[in-house]
């Protein structure tokens, strides 16, 4: 057991990693922080799952938010992941797509075998799954820490892009199981946990997603499509990470993955969110259980494309 220092340090760290993310959100935070004495504590892997089995676990009863460190790790991997499956494979995709033919997962593949950044991302992104999974594989030596910094403009742009995506990643683990608190001290059942589950997701979601125009209006430099496609982003990589976590095709705990991502899209619905949908197919298509062989009719809107996607993973 941590000492109770070690509790109050990391409770002050997770909320401040969801103020950065969410700004707009601060005070509230905070004030849920303190009203219901939330703590946040380190926890094993293994022991995080044995709590997750039976959400909402005593802990979270008692405003304790159970933090596996990996996550850190794994939100990492999966942010950067997914930044460089968007700028390849979502791409190659967007580029079928917009030609208007029919087109497989074998012709993606074909047109990046070239590219050894394609590969560089498969590398990263099943670095992540091993270490979901149990099994400690360190991060690739080429991998940039998270407090990196280039000399090159461009490649400093792209590390601070992929660092936001992983404090949204980790505020919204953070938001998810703040919600199990919220329900249980307003007394709110779901005699079915996976429903549960599925309100927490939606709601976390919603603490993201909803302040985007509020937070845009006062930084004209930051569009709301941009900002809006950048949280979801982020979202999508801690879903992964949380879905992960449980056995992605459900249990009587937990929704499948495939339920959970689809609230996800539902939510950042036809609203314009820049990026978000090429780097979703980008990453779900790299995340697909059998992608040579998936097929992609002409003409689909690129959304389409992605709920195809959500059903091969
Ligand atoms: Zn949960």
């Amino acid at each position: 057991m941590p000492d109770v220092d070690d509790i109050q340090d990391f409770t002050q760290g997770a909320l401040s990693t969801m103020m950065q993310a969410a700004p707009e959100r601060s005070e509230a935070l905070r004030k849920l922080f303190d009203d219901h004495r939330v703590r946040v504590r380190h926890t094993s892997l293994e022991s995080f799952r044995q709590g997750e089995v039976v959400d909402p676990s005593p802990s979270t009863i008692m405003g304790v938010i159970q933090f596996p460190p990996v996550m850190h790790t794994v939100a990492w991997l999966l942010a950067h992941g997914g930044w460089e499956a968007m700028r390849n494979y979502g791409a190659a995709i967007m580029s079928f797509h917009l030609v208007g033919a029919a087109f497989s997962g074998g012709d993606i593949e074909a047109a990046l075998t070239r590219f050894p950044d394609a590969a560089r991302c498969d590398e990263i992104i099943d670095c992540a799954v091993q270490n979901v999974h149990g099994v400690e594989v360190p991060p690739p030596a080429w991998l940039p820490n998270i407090s990196d910094t280039s000399e090159d403009p461009d490649t400093n742009r792209q590390y601070s892009a992929v660092k936001e995506l992983w404090l949204i990643a980790q505020c919204w683990f953070f938001l998810h199981e703040l919600q199990h608190i919220l329900l249980a001290s307003e007394g709110e059942h779901f005699p079915d946990f996976r429903k549960e589950e599925l309100a927490c997701d939606e709601r976390a979601t919603a603490w993201l997603l909803d302040g985007v125009d509020f937070y845009s209006d006062q930084r004209p430099e930051e569009p709301s499509d941009k900002v809006r496609g950048k949280r979801a982003m982020g979202i999508l990589v801690g879903l992964f990470c949380i879905g992960f976590l449980s056995d992605p095709d459900g249990s009587p705990s937990h929704p499948p993955l495939r339920e959970r991502i689809n609230v996800l899209l539902g939510q950042v619905g036809a609203k314009d969110a820049a990026h978000f949908w090429h780097f979703a197919a980008g990453l779900l298509f790299v995340l697909s259980r059998d992608r040579k062989s998936s097929q992609f009719p002409a003409f689909a809107r690129i959304r389409d494309i992605v709920l195809l996607l959500v059903d091969m993973i």
